[in-house]
């Protein structure tokens, strides 16, 4: 499956790609992770932060998969609300998994910050604002969920967004916390740091069967047998094996980089910009002061092959750029479309397989991929060690495939 078409940014900005050299496979490890995109660089980074041996491996090159689509919001607020999420699983997992949402995105700063080379994660708030009068209400319950559970969160009027900011909606919150990054850096700096730290990457290595043996699963690859305590599939939107639904509903998505624009100031604190509507327009700015727009979401579960086509939506992207901010010259110098995953409760999929033991899925289904990416490694690490969480029972993998249709609130896009 083809992931992204048409011109992404980041690819341009990293000139020297580090080149991992091709190496023997060991006779064993305890973790073996297909797909090296940011949810299995990240898995890569956990476990063997943990001490345990680890092979990555690619059947491309590393990141340039939805890594090198994704525009880089890390936000703890999710897809579904916090407060639709309690109606929809309860009001304690609800609240613990937007904690541990939020400790994904200070854990991605943390790694971020000790990276040899920058990329671009700079600490944002965000600015969610209600598409039309219809939508303050479920901006109110939100507000009243999140200040209760402690997440600091702010309400802003039409009167206070008009003084603030050049355009006028009918109301806003404002979260703390948030953080905005070029994923493909982060993605190649950890592997860069893995490959120092001994992480066995294997690029251009394709991976097939697998089977457990009892003692170890041995997986099959382009490059030869990798034998594993515990084999993790981190494929992205790519249906994963031994899942017969991994319940990821495909569609696609745009996004446009505009060449640096001259004067920002209007953008105050260059928060994230996102809305209530469904599909969302966002929009985030660049340490280079370019602005990153994305959205106009379609229910074709493949990547748009039109460069036409790209190009019609870009224009439609500035125009949503121009709305919210008239007096910026924009224009796109990028432009691309991808396809995107999403899950039908709006959570991810994460974990162990229901009856294969040693195999696991990190699935980071929705718009908050990265972030989920991060928790993800986690639960699979606190999996691994035995000690199984709450937000990991509710991310089960299998979970989606016997789900009654009654439970789920609404889905971005549908
Ligand atoms: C347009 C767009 C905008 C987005 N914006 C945001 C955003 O602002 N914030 C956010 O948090 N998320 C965002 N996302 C989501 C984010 O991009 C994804 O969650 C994230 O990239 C997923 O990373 P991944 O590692 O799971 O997948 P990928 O980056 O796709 O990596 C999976 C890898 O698995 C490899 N693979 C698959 N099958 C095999 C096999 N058999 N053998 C070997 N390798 C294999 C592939 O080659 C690929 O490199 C966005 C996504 C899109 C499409």
């Amino acid at each position: 499956m083809r992931l992204h078409n048409g011109r992404t940014f980041w690819q341009t900005t990293k000139t020297l790609k580090p080149v991992f050299v091709k190496r023997d496979i060991a006779p064993r490890y305890d973790a073996v992770i297909v797909g090296g995109g940011m949810s299995g660089a990240l898995c890569a980074y956990t476990l063997a932060q943990e001490g345990l041996s680890v092979a990555i491996l690619d059947k491309g090159e590393m990141g340039a998969g939805s890594t090198l689509a994704n525009t880089g919001l890390l936000q703890f607020s999710n897809d579904i609300m916090l407060h639709q999420l309690m109606r929809q699983i309860g009001t304690e997992p609800a609240v613990r998994f937007y904690r541990r949402c939020r400790e994904a995105v200070e854990q991605l700063a943390q790694i971020a910050g000790s990276l040899d080379e920058s990329c671009g994660l700079i600490r944002r708030s965000s600015l969610y604002y209600a598409s039309s009068d219809h939508d303050i209400g479920a901006l109110q319950q939100e507000y009243e969920a999140l200040s209760r559970y402690g997440f600091g969160p702010e309400y802003w009027t039409r009167r206070k967004i008009t003084e603030q900011y050049p355009f006028s909606k009918p109301a806003a919150l404002v979260t703390h916390g948030d953080a905005e990054v070029n994923p493909y850096l982060l993605n190649r700096g950890i592997l860069e740091f893995l490959n120092r730290k001994g992480v066995h990457i294997f690029e251009h290595t394709e991976a097939g069967e697998s089977a457990d043996t009892g003692k170890h699963v041995e997986l099959h690859t382009s490059a030869g047998v990798f034998r594993a305590s515990h084999l993790i599939y981190a494929t992205g939107y790519a249906a994963p094996p031994f899942l017969h639904d991994a319940g990821a509903d495909l569609n696609r998505s745009y996004a446009i980089a505009t060449t640096p624009v001259q004067n920002l100031s209007a953008w105050r604190n260059r928060v994230l910009i996102w809305e209530t509507r469904r599909p969302y327009f966002y929009l985030r700015t660049t340490t280079d002061g370019r602005i990153i727009a994305g959205g106009l979401d379609e229910d074709k579960p493949e990547t748009p092959h039109s460069i036409e086509r790209i190009a019609s939506r870009a224009r439609r992207l500035l125009e949503e750029i121009r709305k919210l901010f008239p007096m910026l010259q924009v224009e796109a110098e990028y432009a691309w479309g991808a396809v995107f995953g999403e899950s039908a409760d709006n959570l991810p999929v994460i974990g162990r397989h229901p009856s294969r033991d040693r195999i696991y899925y990190l699935l980071g289904y929705g718009g908050n991929g990265t972030v989920y990416s991060m928790l993800g490694s986690h639960i699979i690490r606190e999996t691994i060690l035995g000690r199984q969480s709450l937000e990991g029972t509710l991310l089960q993998p299998g979970r989606l495939h016997q789900a009654a249709p009654g439970g789920i609130m609404w889905r971005r896009g549908g």
